[in-house]
């Protein structure tokens, strides 16, 4: 008999098809019968999948052929989107794309993103992310992310903050508990910030992430009034209550800084509500109210407010409610770091063998010298040899052309 055990993986009798649940939120359905050409198989509890009469070594083989097989039709369980796994025998590198992986900016802020996809549709999203997105979808080995990612701490060779900002909400990502306790473990490491909408998180994991001291949650609170609140989430589903409450409790274990965005039309009346209820709680966060920008690829629901009116607003809120809500530059503690070198320059034409599709349709991502590189345009067919021009290179992001 062969045991094979998962931690990031569980299985669902499905009639049928074994259902593979990956990090709780991707899917990939295999017909029974492939698994039982393996041999009988049988599931003692949901993260086990037991053979019988097959020695170990062959099943975990054969298996975790089966599973590389259907995993290129993985799907997110929340819009049903395709997704890619990327993991340590991927081939995929880790730096290169803004929507997963790392972003290192030359700054003391390196950004790392494990995930793409959210349980909201907010209308002023920046990056149309949320239930209605039909983007393919990445989701990263959390031991792969941290290998890396401590190759350009290495790098950097100085102490900075790791900024968790994904295409999405972070807290999808099942294993963030784990990466946060991996992070923390980082000596040159002294902050660890999350861009959150709060709706996954509970007072149990806040006592229970309230142990990693470097961590810092950056909330979003668009309105109070419930309403209102549901129309800018996107989703009926939206509970403000339990997001206040979530800010509320958190505010007192970890240090807490509320993000709204201000959207015109939309919540102009609900920024003083805010305010009084930020200066109502027990601990006060931060307060850092942000200005609606319309991007190329993001929702645009209303026009941009001048950065004039803008600042004039809040100057008025600072002394109305005797509060700080113009935060610079040095509220964040950013420094400029050792530039990353650039295994390839704008202009320069590499060649680069096709991986993934990218996250919009008709487009690829692929691997060339450590770097993935993003290839709209360009259909995807697993480890074709492309030509590629590069347009951008800026902070090792590339984007290019075949040619
Ligand atoms: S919570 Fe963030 S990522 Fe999700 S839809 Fe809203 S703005 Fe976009």
């Amino acid at each position: 008999m062969a045991t094979i055990h998962y931690n990031t993986l569980s299985f669902h009798d499905k009639g049928e098809h074994l259902q593979v649940n990956l990090l709780r939120l991707f899917y990939a359905e295999i017909p029974k019968e492939e698994v039982e050409k393996i041999a009988k198989f049988s599931i003692p509890d949901q993260n086990t999948i037991e053979f019988a009469k097959i020695d170990q070594e062959k099943a975990e083989t054969k298996f975790s052929f089966l599973l590389a097989k259907y995993f290129d039709h993985l799907k997110n369980k929340l819009t049903g989107n395709s997704v890619t796994y990327i993991h340590k025998n991927s081939g995929i590198p880790l730096i290169g794309n803004v929507a997963f992986g790392i972003v290192y900016r030359n700054s003391s802020i390196i950004e790392i993103k494990p995930v793409t996809s959210c349980n909201l549709d907010c209308v002023y999203c920046s990056i149309s992310e949320g239930l209605s997105s039909t983007k393919h979808d990445f989701v990263v080995e959390k031991d792969y992310l941290v290998q890396e990612l401590q190759k350009v701490i290495d790098f950097a060779a100085e102490p900075v903050e790791i900024h968790i900002g994904v295409q999405g909400e972070p807290f999808l990502y099942a294993d963030m508990e784990n990466l946060f306790a991996d992070l923390q473990a980082i000596e040159n490491v002294h902050t660890i910030s999350i861009d959150t909408n709060g709706t996954l998180l509970n007072k149990e994991m806040i006592d229970r992430i309230a142990k990693y001291d470097k961590l810092q949650l950056n909330l979003s609170l668009d309105a109070i009034d419930e309403e209102k609140a549901k129309l800018i989430a996107g989703t009926k589903s939206y509970n403000v209550k339990h997001v206040k409450e979530v800010i509320a409790y958190a505010s007192k274990k970890l240090k807490v800084i509320v993000a709204p965005v201000l959207t015109q039309g939309y919540n102009e009346e609900e920024m003083e509500k805010i305010i009084q209820f930020i200066k109502s709680l027990e601990v006060k966060p931060i307060l850092g109210i942000q200005n609606f920008l319309k991007y190329k690829t993001g929702r645009i629901p209303a026009e941009e407010i001048s950065w004039d009116k803008f600042y004039a607003l809040l100057e008025a809120w600072e002394k109305k409610y005797d509060i700080k809500l113009k935060l610079n530059k040095d509220d964040f503690n950013i420094r400029k770091t050792k530039d990353l070198p650039k295994p390839f320059q704008e202009g320069e034409i590499v060649s680069a063998v096709l991986k993934c599709p990218d996250r919009f349709s008709n487009s690829s991502i692929g691997a060339a010298k450590d770097r993935n590189i993003s290839i709209p345009g360009c259909p995807f067919k697993q480890d074709k040899v492309v030509r590629v021009k590069i347009l951008r290179d800026k902070h090792n992001i590339f984007v290019g052309r075949t040619v």
